[in-house]
């Protein structure tokens, strides 16, 4: 892709350089909004960021402005833990964890062996994410090496932010999809062939101690230690029935996250899904590893496995990040992942408001998965990663619009009502990569 050396928009602007608190206003500093603002990128980087009057006589003389007044900018929403091999299965009916991965998982995942069908889920996967405003996610392949060649290339193409890696299952798992010995060989190659070039990352990828005997996941923290640049995503206290086989199999560990950390697991760079049922000692053992629980909500509501605890994590240091978990959720999109997310908080006195929301989906989930310093923020050096919104997408939101006062609510009111309609354009790495009206 060759880029052109000056793009500049002219819009709103919002990004969150700092965690804005609990409270119904952003701590002060942690918001930066230009009501009539202008984003300056250069070979996919942003340059500026900030008041169209005050950049307005520093610009190329030539150059074009884009005019999105009216629009709303903000940096690509991240999501941290999604199955793209599930694509295809989501809204399948009615079942909790285990059946859910017997009866529609597995078999879906056996399709992977087929490279085509990997290419062809590939790119419908990444079309998918960026309607919905996603710029970059850690992703679950399947077990087959192919599945995450596939994927790392199709990401390759459009050149974008991603981690990634294979399902590591040697046990309880169809003949199928198990991969025994070659699980990690297989790992090894793919890291030496994809992580770390141009801005691809491997994620080693147990899918849940369960599925993985005490040797492969020793083996999965070898390569953690080899090589700490590395990131770990794998599963952890999502349901009742998965805790109970987990201390069937695991009798001499002393609780579920005991048998991740006996392995290595656990560090700065490994995000653990859901992290429903954990007690306040394990929160703080992950509190002090740095690790972070992704919150699945649309995918713990749709599996009935329980409402995760926000306030139980911020109280004992907790990170925790923003995730779809599709196929088990319901929306690909970052809004319909903060709407569930502000549903879970209701129902459990923990409400959530819009500036942690979307500081959530954007520089926090980039500062849990230690990407903060190349994305999540409007700023200059930043990669050119963001989404341009419409707030007047559906008559509905024109409606809800007309009536906010305030940033907080039309902030909320998008929260709650918008979904891939009121992506505008999404843009990955300079270029724009989605328009809707295209
Ligand atoms: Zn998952």
């Amino acid at each position: 892709m060759t880029l052109p050396t000056d793009t500049l928009i002219r819009a709103e602007l919002i990004s969150f350089p700092n965690d804005p608190g609990d409270g119904n206003l952003p701590h002060p500093g942690s918001l930066e909004h230009y009501a009539d603002g202008l984003l300056w990128l250069k070979g996919g980087h942003i340059h500026a960021a900030g008041h169209y009057a005050d950049l307005v006589d520093q610009l190329p003389k030539a150059a074009e402005v884009i005019d999105h007044r009216g629009k709303l900018i903000m940096p690509g929403f991240i999501d941290t833990h999604v199955h793209y091999v599930q694509l295809d299965i989501m809204a399948s009916y009615g079942r909790q964890l285990l059946d859910w991965l017997n009866d529609y998982t597995f078999p879906a995942e056996c399709q992977f062996a087929n490279h085509d069908h990997a290419k062809a889920l590939s790119e419908a996967f990444l079309s998918e994410m960026l309607r919905a405003g996603t710029t970059t996610a850690q992703v679950f392949g399947s077990s087959h090496p192919g599945s995450v060649d596939a994927f790392f290339a199709a990401c390759q193409k459009r050149q974008l932010r991603m981690l990634v890696g294979k399902v590591l299952m040697d046990r309880n798992a169809p003949d199928a999809l198990m991969d025994g010995v070659s699980g990690i060989s297989d790992t090894e190659r793919l890291i030496e062939d994809w992580h770390g070039k141009q801005r691809l990352g491997y994620s080693v990828t147990p899918r849940f101690a369960p599925t993985s005997t005490r040797a492969q996941m020793d083996a999965a923290g070898a390569l953690l230690r080899n090589d700490p640049t590395l990131w770990l995503q794998t599963h952890l206290a999502e349901n009742s029935g998965e805790l109970d086989w987990v201390a069937e199999l695991f009798p001499g560990s002393r609780d579920y996250l005991a048998v991740y950390e006996e392995a290595g697991l656990v560090g700065p760079r490994s995000t653990f899904a859901h992290g429903i049922h954990l007690d306040n000692g394990m929160r703080q053992r992950l509190a002090e590893r740095g690790a972070n629980i992704a919150f699945c909500p649309s995918s713990n509501l749709f599996l009935g496995s329980g409402l995760f605890d926000r306030d139980a994590a911020r109280e004992t240091g907790m990170a925790f990040t923003y995730a779809s978990d599709i196929g088990a959720g319901t929306d690909l999109s970052g809004f319909g992942t903060l709407k569930s997310a502000y549903q879970v908080g209701q129902l459990r006195c923990q409400p959530l408001t819009a500036w942690q929301g979307f500081y959530g989906l954007t520089h926090g989930n980039a500062k849990a998965l230690s990407l903060d310093s190349h994305i999540g923020q409007l700023a200059p050096s930043y990669e050119a990663d963001f989404v341009v919104i419409d707030p007047d997408a559906t008559s509905l939101l024109q409606r809800r619009s007309q009536h906010c006062t305030t940033l907080g609510e039309r902030l909320f009111a998008l929260m709650m009502l918008a979904d891939d309609r009121a992506i505008y354009e999404t843009w990955a790495g300079g270029v724009c990569q989605h328009r809707r009206d295209a």
